[in-house]
């Protein structure tokens, strides 16, 4: 980090980083201070790489970003960024092998994980080798690491789906294993280090895909769509919006565009005559905020199933969450 900024020259440095890792700002800031450059932290949420602070990186007239946290997305940056991930250091031995049980089923099993993680897969590999296990890591070649997954991005998962029975995820939490799920449709076990757990992920799957159909099924009664663009800078896709709108008003429907940087339940609730929603930004908030939203908001995919251009049974062959 130092290094690059005495290599760019930069006197001013943005420094962002997500939600549950801000508490490393100020020591980061130090770090910039100490490299000769004025350090200004910011206090916006950050979801992902998706979300780089572009605009207000210009706003502030700073020379470099520094993001902190995720591996690299967005490909052409506006202003330079240098990306620092964030590497757990927890031990995951314990949960692989309380994740062993779980996979007593299956022979062939694919690991994923997220980039905080990535540095634990040769070791997970070699404890479910030695208990009799043929382990695959996927890579697609379009993240960082091999088996790494994001949000929103399950190529390296979705590269072995065929030659595993199972996954088995390493990392906190459900939402990447769900993603995991959602995009094979494989059994996923996620073994979780900071819950000290290792479960199934398969029960919330199932119930996230009769949800999506409930949704399908919901938005085939609306007339009026409106299309959702994203104004982050690696959720912007205006070319495909502009697809969709072309493709709902050619089955007869009136469709909008409307551009947000934060998609929110309480901001399409100021729209009360569109019937339903096309997201094209982080296709999680779909997902994750289903519940939430008062009208079905689809993916790409899933307007698609909704005007007659897709088969259910291909997205789910696809993949829930691919775009
Ligand atoms: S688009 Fe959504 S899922 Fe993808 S990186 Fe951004 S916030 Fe995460």
């Amino acid at each position: 980090m130092k290094q690059e900024i005495l290599k760019l020259g930069a006197k001013r440095v943005l420094i962002q980083l997500p939600e549950g890792l801000k508490q490393a700002a100020p020591r980061l800031a130090k770090i910039v201070e100490k490299a000769g450059a004025l350090p200004i932290v910011s206090a916006d949420p950050c979801y992902g790489a998706c979300d780089l602070a572009t605009t207000d990186a210009e706003n502030l007239g700073v020379d470099m970003t520094i993001h902190y946290g995720h591996s690299k997305m967005v490909k052409y940056e506006r202003v330079p960024t240098v990306y620092v991930e964030a590497r757990a250091t927890v031990n995951v031995n314990d949960v692989a092998q309380k994740a062993l049980p779980l996979l007593q089923k299956w022979q062939r099993i694919g690991l994923a994980t997220t980039v905080q993680h990535v540095q634990t897969l040769d070791v997970v590999r070699e404890l479910l080798t030695r208990a009799g296990k043929t382990v695959i890591i996927g890579d697609a070649g379009h993240l960082n690491y091999p088996g790494q997954v994001i949000g929103c991005n399950y190529s390296n998962a979705r590269s072995i789906a065929k030659d595993v029975e199972a996954f088995l995820f390493i990392g906190g939490g459900q939402f990447h294993a769900l993603g995991v799920a959602l995009s094979t449709s494989k059994p996923t076990i996620v073994a979780d280090p900071y819950a000290g757990t290792a479960l199934s992920i398969d029960k919330e799957a199932e119930k996230i895909v009769k949800q999506r159909w409930a949704i399908i099924e919901e938005a085939r009664k609306a007339t009026t769509l409106a299309v959702l663009v994203g104004l982050k800078p690696g959720q912007k896709r205006l070319e495909e919006a502009l697809e969709v709108k072309k493709k709902l008003e050619d089955k007869g429907k009136t469709a909008f565009l409307i551009a947000a940087e934060e998609v929110t339940p309480e901001a399409l609730m100021e729209f009360p005559t569109i019937d339903a929603y096309v997201n094209t930004a982080c296709p999680r908030i779909s997902f994750d905020d289903a519940s939430r939203f008062k009208k079905p908001v689809l993916t790409v995919n899933e307007a698609l199933v909704v005007i007659g251009a897709l088969s259910w049974e291909e997205l789910c062959r696809r993949g829930l969450l691919e775009s």
